[in-house]
């Protein structure tokens, strides 16, 4: 019984994880970039200073950004004082510039550093854009914000951990929001597949990020 029990939870759990695949299939999705890559103009990148070796992926996610068309943002591949795979932030001096004036950069990590975080070549091209259009939401946070409340911001997310799973939360939500849940999805997929339990950048993901069965969900409610 036992056995007829087990071989039915393996065939259910397939049968979600399978349908989970089809919905963001990945062949389908890559026509999209594609196209999005080839009619893409010097115009959607204008104030973007961008990371060659992830190009086509900053393209594909800043397409999904209308809103941050004229929003001055350096994506930069960096070593040091990194604590995550991804991280996004307005330029320090720019904090106490006017809102219009400000600069933000989206700091990748190389790895070449003390942490590591995943290993971004071996996430899928839909994966790095999902992360890439997570810290593109965080950007479209912080243009809401004046001085005071970036600070606050700032104090808050560094200090208490229920207020970093709440920003976290939010910033996943509204990435789904800005029609990257399958990207979203993807990557959060790679994590919980190929990342050991015991590893600290997973154990953060489950503890402050939605998992990638939540993001599975909201993908399926809303279609
Ligand atoms: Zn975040």
């Amino acid at each position: 019984m036992r056995v007829v029990f087990s071989v039915f939870f393996i065939l259910l759990f397939s049968q979600i994880v399978f349908s989970q695949e089809l919905i963001c299939y990945l062949q389908s999705l890559k026509h999209r970039y594609d196209h999005i890559i080839e009619t893409s103009s010097e115009k959607e990148i204008l104030n973007k200073s961008l990371s060659e070796k992830y190009r086509d992926e900053i393209i594909v996610a800043l397409s999904f950004f209308p809103e941050l068309k004229d929003t001055r943002i350096q994506f930069k591949r960096k070593r040091f004082f990194i604590r995550a795979s991804m991280t996004s932030s307005p330029s320090f001096f720019s904090v106490f510039r006017k809102k219009e004036k400000r600069k933000y950069v989206i700091s990748i990590n190389n790895r070449k550093g003390l942490f590591k975080g995943v290993r971004l070549a071996s996430v899928s091209f839909a994966g790095r854009v999902g992360v890439l259009g997570h810290e593109l939401c965080h950007v479209v946070d912080y243009e809401s914000q004046d001085f005071f409340e970036l600070i606050k911001f700032g104090v808050l997310y560094s200090l208490s951990s229920k207020e970093m799973k709440r920003v976290e939360h939010e910033t996943d939500l509204l990435t789904l929001k800005h029609g990257l849940g399958c990207e979203l999805w993807h990557f959060k997929k790679y994590i919980f597949s190929n990342i050991k339990r015991s590893n600290k950048y997973r154990k953060k993901i489950l503890e402050f990020y939605m998992t990638d069965q939540d993001v599975y969900n909201y993908i399926e409610k809303d279609n």
